[in-house]
């Protein structure tokens, strides 16, 4: 018999999802939590699975979040392989594919969902990645050396999937629809961003979309691109992006608008908080609306959402979600990462050096962010000061005083 009521539930049992039961339990220890993931293993991290060599094994085990134990030896309950599949906000309960469970406070963590393309769709040997057994999967269709590859869609688990395969001495294509895949970050960090996977051998077809999958008479097959080319593509990984898990939030009154929308401290309704992927919020520190899909705001929503959920059972203030966003992509051996917001209309500055490039976003006087190809130590320095508002000059500065 399942539980049927605890003090904090939690919907999604990934890093936002983990952080907010961990939160919880430091924060309110007596409190008790149930999280529901529809997902048949605990938390775990999705990083690895594009960046883990394909010689390498892909072991679950070594994916599994640590904190899961401390969590199952703290009572957390983990009601795993069940899918929440309505909320009622009024009545304070989630009905799910095993029963009910009713809450004194909720945090929402359900993330996103990989985007597959109708075309490709159902297609043999054809792969989205978001969970373990997509990589497992791909994995195994990837075995056979003889098979070709083609990844469409050049973002940043595009780049990491053409990296692994790559890395094996393979060839790989890699297709996007934009002409300029990362081009909203500055043409400069689409070029740097070309020139790496160009200089690592990858055949790219930038601004062609995939009109046809053709079975050819030797049984092999080819993606045909809109300038005619013909791609051979075994095996094809899709990476064009990905949509927030809210179906089951459809009859629930939650604003869902690209997201779940949120106010600064993550409350999407009375007693109900999000975190992760699928929120959008208001992000005091910018003076902007978004919604982020990278693990570090997942953990930070995580937390905060945790922090508030305990909170509104406790009678305490609720906390403001107001971070740096931030990710990292390891591609071809370059780190890549970025810190801060681009709305887009920044001007960008470029310092190159013989460690790497930097990319710094600038509006007037204030620096709104950074993008680093390596430059490791250069990145923390500024993505730490953009914790506080952060002078060109100041940044400027210690651009051209490290480049010479
Ligand atoms: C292959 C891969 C590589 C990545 N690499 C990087 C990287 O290098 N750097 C970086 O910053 N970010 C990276 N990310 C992104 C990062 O992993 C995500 O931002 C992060 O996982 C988001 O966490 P989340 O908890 O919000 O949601 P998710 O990780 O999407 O998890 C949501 C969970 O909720 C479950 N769920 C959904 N709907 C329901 C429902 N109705 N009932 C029950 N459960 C439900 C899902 O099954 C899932 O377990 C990567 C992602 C992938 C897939």
């Amino acid at each position: 018999m399942p539980q049927t009521s605890c003090d904090v539930a939690i919907v999604g049992g990934s890093i936002a999802g983990l952080r907010a039961a961990q939160t919880v339990a430091r924060h309110a220890p007596d409190l008790t939590i149930a999280m529901i993931s529809d997902e048949t293993y605990p938390p775990y991290e999705r990083p690895p699975l594009s960046k883990v060599g394909l010689t390498k094994p892909l072991l679950l085990d070594a994916l599994i979040y640590p904190a899961v134990n401390d969590l199952k030896s703290h009572g957390v309950n983990f009601m795993l392989g069940t899918r929440a599949e309505e909320l009622d906000v009024e009545g304070r309960t989630i009905r799910h594919s095993s029963g009910a469970l009713q809450y004194r406070s909720l945090v929402v963590a359900t993330g996103c969902e990989a985007v597959m393309p109708p075309a490709l769709s159902g297609l043999p040997d054809v792969f989205s990645l978001r969970r373990y057994e997509d990589a497992i999967s791909f994995r195994r269709a990837l075995a056979d050396p003889l098979k070709s590859v083609a990844i469409v869609g050049a973002g940043f688990i595009g780049g990491e999937l053409a990296s692994m395969v790559a890395n094996e001495g393979r060839q790989v294509a890699l297709v996007d629809l934009a002409r300029k895949p990362l081009g909203r970050f500055g043409d400069a960090v689409f070029r740097s961003y070309e020139a790496l996977h160009r200089g690592a051998g990858i055949e790219l077809h930038f601004g062609e979309q995939v009109t046809d999958v053709v079975q050819q008479g030797n049984g092999s097959r080819v993606l045909k691109l809109s300038d005619g080319t013909k791609v051979p593509a075994d095996v094809i990984v899709v990476g064009v992006g990905v949509r927030p898990s809210t179906e089951w939030l459809k009859r629930s009154g939650l604003r869902l608008e690209n997201g779940i929308v949120c106010d600064g401290t993550l409350r999407a309704a009375d007693h109900v908080f999000a975190a992760g992927d699928a929120v959008r919020w208001p992000n005091r520190r910018w003076g902007a609306d978004m919604r982020v899909e990278h693990w570090t705001n997942a953990a930070e929503q995580g937390r905060v959402a945790g922090v508030n959920a305990a909170n509104d059972i406790l009678g305490s203030p609720l906390e403001v979600c107001a971070n740096i966003p931030y990710f990292w992509s390891d591609q071809h051996g370059v780190r890549i990462q970025f810190a801060g917001h681009r709305a887009g209309d920044e001007e960008v500055a470029e310092s190159r050096n013989s460690g790497g490039s930097l990319f710094l976003y600038r509006r007037g006087e204030i620096v709104t962010g950074v993008l680093a190809f390596e430059r490791r130590a250069d990145f923390v320095k500024i993505r730490t000061m953009l914790k506080s508002e952060l002078s060109w000059q100041v940044v400027s500065s210690l651009v051209s005083r490290e480049d010479s």
